[in-house]
């Protein structure tokens, strides 16, 4: 079933339940009232013209327009991309361009920067504010347009393969984002296969969760936009992660259910603001998007010990998830979990592409109805991605164990080559995290005339009296040979993270380059 009727069809369920709360404004709305304003926006939509096979962008922090955006969309087959609020001006009119979108709802607060990237892109014809009532000259208000639209559901063939209900830009933590194609079927799948028997950590019509991932980014879209809504959740959702509003909003609406990223992760294990009570209500604390090593779950469930802690795995190009911790067989810290049902994952040899056994560690590829049927305009990446039979080659390294829990190693760009030998960052990041006096960790490979690479450490500490020599020694005396820092430690302030929580390891390797000039 297209997602539209997938998510909507049940709606009666959950009638005057909360859907979304504005974490700002504190402003609530029942899924009844979202509903009403999905097909509101919808009949608006297409009363100005814009039909099936249209896309439009949204440029928006977490905030009810934003499901309002992709639902009303979705039920006209129109595509939704979303813009990391972010982006500077050169950035959007990139994106604009590549997806030819048609019109762009942006919020208040990016409206200068959007207008004038919209004024600079043919394809877009409208620019609509979200939040107003009224809008600056040549702008459209996105409440004049929930007042214009009836409420009237939408008869729009759907074609479950080939149309995308999302256009979503990968994170570009290893070159600039890609566009990926995300169908009707692919999402629906995936929101199938991840609310299915085994991975139904909620109860249904009774979670609460605190929406603080971005929106626009495949992780919160799924979250937020999708799951939270089949699963009848309330969703409190917060414009940024800002850590005193962080903290208010965990003890204001008591989620039961926490999703994160590694740099939160950190966040909750060091802050002491966050203390057993902050957590209490919680039930289950999701984790996933990068490595995040047992060394730092360790420190936050010192703080509290009744949730359970869920690692998961996925992509943008895999709608976006591939495994999960499953309720029969529990969490295993530091690895993301087993597959999800009708999910298939092959590992093979980096070098040669030969099929590895069970344990050994490769390139992890994945197949399964979620998978995306391609990058957005892009046949050259899509063909370098998936292959013939169809598995999606994930750029990361692996293994799988004999109980099927999947162990994410690193990925294939970031493992430094040190005398012919493979050292997985990571490992390297988790070791230090467990210095109680180190908050936060990055490792690179800086290059070196005999040995190709040598691994460097770049740490953020909590201590003032921790020396560089002391860490690296710390390291040292617990890891074989190739794996000796001997690229150093190197104590700064902050690691670089993008929006996704990844952390920028590129940014590193340059600021290394101009540290070794
Ligand atoms: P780009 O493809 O543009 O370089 P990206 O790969 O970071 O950016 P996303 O699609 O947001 O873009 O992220 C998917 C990647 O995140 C995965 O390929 C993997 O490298 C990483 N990742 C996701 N979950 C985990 C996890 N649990 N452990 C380790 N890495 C993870
Ligand atoms: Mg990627």
């Amino acid at each position: 079933r297209p997602i539209f009727e997938m998510i909507w069809g049940r709606r009666h369920r959950w009638e005057n339940r909360t859907a979304y709360v504005c974490g700002v404004t504190e402003k609530s709305f029942t899924y009844n009232e979202t509903y009403r304003n999905v097909l509101r926006f919808s009949d608006a939509l297409d009363k100005r013209g814009y039909k099936h096979g249209d896309v439009v962008a949204a440029c928006l922090p977490n905030c009810v327009e934003m499901p309002v955006t992709v639902h009303g969309c979705a039920a006209r087959g129109i595509t939704t991309t979303t813009l990391n609020p972010l982006y500077t001006e050169d950035d959007i009119v990139r994106q604009l361009e590549i997806s030819d979108a048609q019109a762009v709802v942006a919020h208040p607060l990016l409206l200068p920067t959007v207008r004038a990237a919209a004024a600079r892109v043919p394809t877009v014809r409208e620019v609509i504010v979200s939040g107003q009532d009224s809008a600056p000259e040549g702008v459209s208000s996105f409440e004049e347009l929930l007042r214009q639209g009836r409420e009237q559901t939408p008869t729009v063939d759907i074609d479950m393969k080939k149309d995308p209900v999302l256009l979503l830009f990968s994170s570009g933590t290893t070159g600039l984002p890609k566009g990926v194609i995300q169908t009707n079927y692919c999402l629906g799948s995936n929101l199938l296969q991840a609310t299915s028997e085994d991975f139904a950590w909620e109860v249904p019509g009774e979670e609460r969760f605190l929406g603080v991932l971005p929106t626009f980014h495949t992780f919160g879209m799924f979250l937020y936009v999708f799951k939270s809504l089949i699963t009848g959740a309330s969703t409190t959702l917060l414009p940024r992660f800002e850590p005193e509003m962080f903290v208010n909003a965990l003890t204001k609406y008591r989620p039961t259910a926490l999703h994160l990223v590694p740099p939160l992760v950190t966040f909750l294990a060091n802050s002491p603001t966050v203390t057993a009570e902050t957590l209490s209500s919680l039930k289950v604390i999701f984790c996933g998007a990068a490595p995040l090593g047992p060394a730092l779950i360790q420190r936050v469930l010192q703080k509290i010990d009744t949730a359970t802690f869920i690692e998961g795995y996925g992509m943008t190009e895999s709608s976006p998830v591939v495994s999960f911790s499953s309720i029969s067989k529990g969490s295993r810290y530091g690895s993301c979990g087993v597959l999800l049902p009708n999910t298939e994952l092959k590992v093979i040899a980096v070098d040669d592409g030969r099929v590895l056994d069970l344990g050994e560690s490769g390139e992890i590829c994945v197949r399964g109805p979620q998978v995306m049927p391609g990058y957005y305009k892009n046949p050259e990446a899509t063909a370098a991605t998936i292959d013939q039979e169809g598995w999606l080659h994930t750029g990361d390294v692996g293994y799988c164990d004999k109980d099927g829990f999947l162990f994410i190693v690193d990925r294939v760009k970031e493992l430094i080559k040190y005398k012919g030998f493979q050292v997985a960052p990571a490992m390297l990041e988790d070791m230090l995290r467990k210095h109680a006096g180190v908050a936060d960790a990055a490792v690179i490979g800086v290059p070196d005339e005999e040995a190709g690479e040598l691994p460097r450490a770049y740490v953020v500490t909590s201590d003032p009296a921790i020396t560089e020599q002391e860490l690296a020694d710390f390291v040292n005396a617990k890891v074989n040979t190739y794996y000796q820092l001997r690229g150093g430690v190197h104590i700064i302030d902050a690691i670089p993270k993008n929006a996704s929580g990844k952390t920028m390891r590129r940014d590193l390797r340059e600021r290394a380059i101009r540290e070794l000039e």
